[in-house]
């Protein structure tokens, strides 16, 4: 009979040694590729838009062909200068990790059908339990694609437990810093704009807390429902932490839910500087955060965290027929019972074997490192005239602007100017260096959790942002 899909022994073998030396030749040379790529629709139309086609092609082909085009056209978000958003360093062994996962395509949804996998994920979800100081026993959690749906699997949960079925009164508060993924999971589940209230910040970017109790009050008297309050542990801007322990209080006092969205900050808990900064994170009622940025994961992986287990089952369990076969006892956890997902591919062997592999010592080492270079970053900038610091370095992230001292530059002028050297600098494709807009100021934004990322990367991005800016400042005397 015609195999289908199987290649020979010897195919599979050259096929799949080829790519595993492309993978490491890209770690091998990562530092001399660009980490910016730019293009059009219409570029990349030209290149790949076709009919599916009826017949193949060889295998080599194709995987030559996508070399070519598909891996160049693709920021290196692992690339030491890769400064903007949230960069995702990744690392060797998880790499290799997800494609033993993904080569035996195991299902990751049931006990019966992996009991090994469920059993990785319970362990690894213990170790972050541990990490965060939530109750082993009681505690729980889950995997998920990202911080976005972890959020969206906390919030359903809240919801579920704190209101039931009526959650037509209930009020969700969140700060005006809070990640767009909190308001997408709370769009998606249902509730009205007039649910929601986003509470300002204050200097710090911190949750303005008399404003925070001011919003209770006011719902209360309403008659509204108070359900829960979505704190940030390292916002995506600034790094900055809400004042934990304090939001914890209010929480308890007004029996609201407690979520922490600590999806970019709370690995920094591996660090001894984190750990302080994050002080309130263990009164969490549930926690997102996510393995594939500061807890070096290649995509995806994100985690919710929380107190309860039996939370997540109250919230997700269904019981069709169908799966009836493979219910287990209580202990066998099926993480389709805890979760949104039925069928899930198995994340939590990257974060398993990294760990086991390089040990925590490793991570927290990374991160320790990770904070460290961006205080020494703020110093640099510190010592320039030309530069000013708009937000200190926390948690590794930190945003500042060109404002030269003897020039006396409007705001208007400095804005324009700051997006231009940005805009010069992604242009150059030697670094990612993208604005953001803090207290109506355009900014230049770091987010230094590459551990491969040294001062002198640093050094190199930020001469060639004073070069252009000396440039863009002739150009417009003329
Ligand atoms: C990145 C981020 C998210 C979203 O996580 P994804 O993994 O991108 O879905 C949510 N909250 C914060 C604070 C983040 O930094």
């Amino acid at each position: 009979m015609k195999p289908f899909f199987d290649l020979s022994v010897e195919e599979m073998k050259s096929y799949g040694y080829k790519i595993v030396d492309l993978i490491v030749s890209h770690y091998e040379h990562i530092e001399s590729k660009k980490p910016v790529s730019t293009a059009s629709r219409k570029e990349m139309d030209t290149i790949f838009l076709q009919e599916a086609p009826e017949k193949g092609m060889p295998a080599d082909k194709v995987l030559d062909f996508v070399m070519e085009n598909v891996m160049p056209n693709s920021n290196i978000s692992s690339h030491p200068k890769a400064f903007s958003f949230v960069p995702g360093p990744s690392n060797f062994i998880s790499t290799m990790a997800d494609s033993l996962a993904t080569g035996f395509n195991i299902f990751s949804g049931g006990w019966i059908v992996s009991p090994a996998a469920a059993e990785l994920e319970i362990v690894t979800l213990n170790w972050l339990l541990k990490m965060f100081n939530f109750p082993v026993a009681q505690g729980g959690g889950i995997f998920t694609s990202g911080g976005s749906m972890a959020n969206l699997t906390a919030l359903v949960t809240a919801r579920r437990i704190k209101c039931g079925d009526d959650f037509s009164d209930a009020i969700i508060y969140l700060s005006d810093q809070a990640h767009s993924s909190n308001i997408k999971a709370i769009r998606v589940l249902g509730f009205k704009k007039e649910q929601i209230r986003i509470i300002p910040t204050d200097i710090e970017f911190k949750f303005s807390i008399n404003k925070l109790k001011n919003e209770i009050a006011k719902d209360r008297l309403k008659g509204k429902k108070p359900f829960c309050i979505i704190a940030s542990a390292g916002t995506t801007n600034t790094g900055t932490v809400d004042p934990l322990d304090v939001l914890a209080d209010i929480c308890e006092k007004e029996n609201l839910w407690f979520h922490i969205d600590g999806a970019y900050g709370g690995a920094a808990i591996l660090s001894k500087k984190g750990s302080k900064i994050l002080q309130g994170i263990e009164r969490a009622d549930s926690l997102t955060v996510d393995p594939h940025k500061w807890f070096f994961q290649p995509y995806e992986i994100g985690c919710l965290l929380v107190k309860d287990a039996s939370w997540l089952s109250n919230t997700f369990s269904e019981k069709p027929a169908y799966l009836r076969d493979i219910e287990g006892n209580e202990s066998e956890i099926n993480f389709y019972d805890y979760g949104i997902q039925l069928t899930r591919r198995f994340r939590a062997l990257k974060f398993y074997m990294s760990i086991k592999t390089y040990g925590l010592e490793t991570f927290k080492e990374a991160i320790s490192y990770n904070i460290d270079l961006a205080e020494k970053t703020e110093d640099t900038l510190r010592k320039s005239k030309n530069w000013e610091i708009v937000s200190p370095a926390t948690l590794a992230i930190i945003n500042f602007r060109y404002n030269p001292l003897d020039l006396n530059l409007s705001e208007e002028t400095l804005d324009k100017l700051n997006q231009e050297i940005s805009a010069r600098v992604v242009a150059s494709k030697e670094a990612l260096l993208v604005t953001t807009i803090l207290q109506n100021q355009i900014v230049i934004r770091m987010c230094l959790i590459n551990p491969k990322t040294t001062i002198n990367h640093i050094k190199e991005t930020l001469e060639q942002c004073n070069k252009f800016a000396i440039e863009i400042l002739e150009e417009w005397k003329k």
